[in-house]
């Protein structure tokens, strides 16, 4: 008996599957299972894909070892693997190692991380009415009521092993699940009537394979629709799959899930221990839950009968995975859907204009939550423009936002204020020779982080302590330009004395833990104004914030970036979005230096269609998606030369094999042309439709398949481009 097997190799290539002999002893239900096999010279771990005929061309050698009892790949995650390969023209493996949490991957440093804990119960066979001494009695007592107890809660250790030597205890170990702790929420709710309206159209859906997409501004209670509508599934025994962007939204949303489905519910978000997310991973492939929470990679969960796919704020870059394989979370929940006959419900108060697009052509169904829970209306929001502030000498915060924020505290309510960027100042610059602190590694400036006196390097993560003299001109004029997160919460502490801020950031929310904790104290008033980038832009719910600044809305304009409108309007919206969320009335602030941008002034506005329509006109002008789609061919190379030479001639090929349906672009350098010492370039694709594309890709990709020099990469449908 073979089996064909999928191994990592050294050389990246799509056809990685080996044939083994597999010993008779070994040759049981192998499908999905990691086996131990010899491979060149090493001993390595593959995934079983299939049974095969031998062919008898060439010797084959047996399989070593099965690793797992169980299957780590189950049909429709094999399946789903080819389906993402096909796609994205990226390795098999990588695929199926994305999918599963590291304890089950391939070559797993730790392949045994199932946790046991040791029980002592009475041995039943043996008497225990002739023990006469008190503390072993004791014990004996506490077994005959509870049966089995942790050895661990037993007290008096010297009699526990008499008892154990007498053979009248016996003890066993037991595995158990980590415990991950999660608040949970119970509350009852009675839904609105559009609430209602939207859940049942979406009910009626169930068993269907297609998409929705909710249109729900921010406070519109979304959460206990998707609360309602997997209840529904559940009674129907299927289970379903909510994702969430970031673990930064999780701790509100899974609170209130954990509060309705209790322990129904797995929740796969990224600051899990290891073996945490191991345990919840054996949960979910054992049937023992029916409800999965998570961000991205929670798409793959392995729930049998999968009656809905929810996708919250859907227009979530965090849905894109920034490295191979690039796949996009939506295309992964579309063949799920198609796989399970079930709806996907996509749901944002800002939807890409890609969904949007697609539900006004009648491709998705259009559902709409287009009032705020509280009847609230959306918080009133000003535009101030930054340039007349700069010149009567406010740099950071404008006249009105002090005055504003002085109102706030004056009545105990709360204040979020919003920069999309982390630091103390953007760059360090000597204002005597303009010599500017930049990466050794790439081309980019160094961000001073004050908490640590230390410049870091964005990209790549390089720091050195700053310095205070300039090595240029060795003069002592070093200039701190631009500002971050750190210098707002400095600045705000001296303009109102006493004031209490937290920040969010990626700083300080690199230890476990200490994102919820952030949140949870704000929630409970611990701190008067919370300072954060994107991170505090999205789904957190706190009832007493009345007021949301926006310190620099142009940050995410100036980036280069055929999506930065969108971007922009969305961060905004969002953002807006936090304030008055309760009973109090909300406002908003936004600072800019471009005052009458669409995307600023629609997002005031809270005007998505107005948006939508502005944007849709530039991206059919300038031939942009979904007028067409993108693909970016990556090529990089630590020698410069090489790899301009080789990014010339990627580029002639592909002009060559595809057909004039497709704009071949560039090459050009990309955004940032060198990172990690590593030279990037570019050649753009845009197509509507192009039969020759997966043809040419693949042989592309095929010349450069072993060449160390170059190293050629794809993105379909970028985020960033
Ligand atoms: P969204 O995700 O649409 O921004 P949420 O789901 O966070 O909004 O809901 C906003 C707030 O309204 C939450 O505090 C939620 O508990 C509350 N809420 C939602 N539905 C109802 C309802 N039917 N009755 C009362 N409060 C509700
Ligand atoms: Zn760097």
């Amino acid at each position: 008996m073979y089996v064909n097997v999928l191994i990592e190799t050294r050389v990246k290539s799509n056809e990685m599957t080996f044939t083994y002999h597999v010993p008779l002893e070994l040759s049981k239900n192998l499908i999905g299972k990691r086996v131990l096999v010899p491979f060149g010279k090493r001993t390595v771990e593959a995934f079983v894909l299939e049974y095969t005929d031998f062919d008898n061309t060439y010797e084959v050698k047996d399989i070593i070892k099965v690793v797992d009892n169980d299957p780590v790949l189950n049909e429709e995650l094999i399946d789903l693997g080819k389906f993402m390969s096909n796609k994205y023209l990226c390795p098999l493996i990588s695929c199926y190692q994305v999918m599963l949490p590291k304890a089950l991957k391939a070559n797993a440093k730790n392949n045994n991380q199932v946790k046991s804990l040791t029980y002592v119960k009475l041995n039943n066979d043996v008497s225990t009415s002739n023990i006469k001494i008190k503390s072993q009695l004791e014990i004996v007592n506490l077994l005959k009521e509870n049966k089995e107890v942790l050895k661990s809660q037993i007290k008096s250790k010297s009699s526990l092993k008499k008892l154990i030597e007498n053979d009248i205890v016996k003890e066993f170990k037991r595995e158990v699940y980590r415990n991950v702790e999660v608040y949970s929420n119970h509350m009852n709710i009675t839904l609105t009537k559009d609430q209602i309206s939207v859940s049942n159209r979406i009910k009626q859906s169930l068993g269907l394979e297609k998409t929705m997409l909710i249109y729900g501004v921010t406070g519109s209670g979304k959460t206990e629709v998707y609360i309602d509508v997997v209840k529904e599934v559940i009674k129907n025994n299927k289970s379903a799959i909510i994702l969430v962007p970031e673990i930064s939204l999780t701790p509100q949303i899974t609170s209130r899930f954990k509060g309705v489905f209790k322990e129904r519910i797995a929740i796969l978000h990224s600051s899990l221990s290891d073996g945490e997310r191991y345990d919840e991973y054996r949960r979910i492939s054992r049937g023992e839950v029916n409800v999965v929470i998570g961000a991205r990679s929670a798409i793959f969960a392995p729930l049998q009968n999968l009656g809905i796919i929810i996708i919250d704020e859907e227009h979530s870059e965090s849905y894109k995975q920034e490295n191979n394989p690039r796949y996009n979370t939506l295309d992964i929940a579309f063949k799920r859907s198609k796989t399970h006959n079930c709806p996907v419900v996509l749901a944002s108060a800002t939807p890409t204009i890609e969904s949007y697009a697609r539900a006004k052509k009648g491709y998705y169904d259009y559902l709409e939550l287009n009032k705020r829970i509280n009847q609230m209306p959306l918080p009133k929001t000003s535009i101030i423009d930054m340039k007349k502030e700069v010149r009567n000498g406010n740099r950071t915060f404008s006249g009105e936002l002090i005055q504003r924020i002085e109102d706030r505290l004056n009545k105990k309510e709360q204040v979020m204020l919003l920069l999309n960027r982390r630091g103390y100042s953007n760059y360090l610059m000597c204002t005597n020779c303009g010599y500017v602190f930049k990466c050794p590694n790439c081309d980019i400036t160094l961000t001073f982080h004050k908490t640590s006196g230390m410049v870091r390097c964005h990209y790549c993560g390089y720091a050195e302590v700053k310095k205070d003299v300039c090595p240029s001109c060795k003069k002592n004029s070093i200039s701190q330009i631009g500002s971050g997160t750190e210098k707002i919460e400095e600045e705000i502490k001296k303009e109102f004395n006493g004031v209490k801020v937290a920040r969010m950031d990626a700083d300080t929310t690199s230890k476990k833990g200490s994102h919820y904790q952030i949140i949870n104290d704000f929630n409970e008033g611990k701190y008067d104004v919370l300072v954060g980038t994107q991170m505090i832009a999205k789904g957190l719910n706190f009832p007493n914030v009345t007021l949301v600044g926006v310190i620099n809305a142009d940050q995410s304009l100036n980036i280069p970036n055929f999506r930065s409108s969108e971007l922009t309007f969305s961060l905004l919206n969002q953002v807006i979005g936090r304030s008055g969320r309760a009973n109090k009335k909300g406002e908003a602030i936004i600072q800019t230096f471009n005052p009458d941008h669409y995307s600023i002034v629609c997002a005031a506005n809270h005007d998505y269609v107005g948006f939508f329509n502005h944007e849709m006109f530039l991206r059919k002008k300038l031939n942009y998606p979904p007028y067409c789609f993108i693909i970016l061919v990556k090529i990089s190379s630590k020698d410069f030369e090489c790899g301009i030479k080789e990014a010339k001639k990627a580029s002639a090929f592909l002009r060559k094999n595809l057909t004039d349906a497709t704009i071949v672009l560039g090459p050009s350098m990309a955004n940032v042309l060198r990172i990690n010492n590593n030279y990037n370039f570019q050649v753009i694709l845009k197509y509507k439709k192009e039969e020759k594309l997966y043809v040419s890709l693949k042989e592309l990709i095929k010349i450069y398949e072993g060449n160390s020099k170059i190293k050629i990469e794809l993105d379909f449908n970028p985020i960033n481009l």
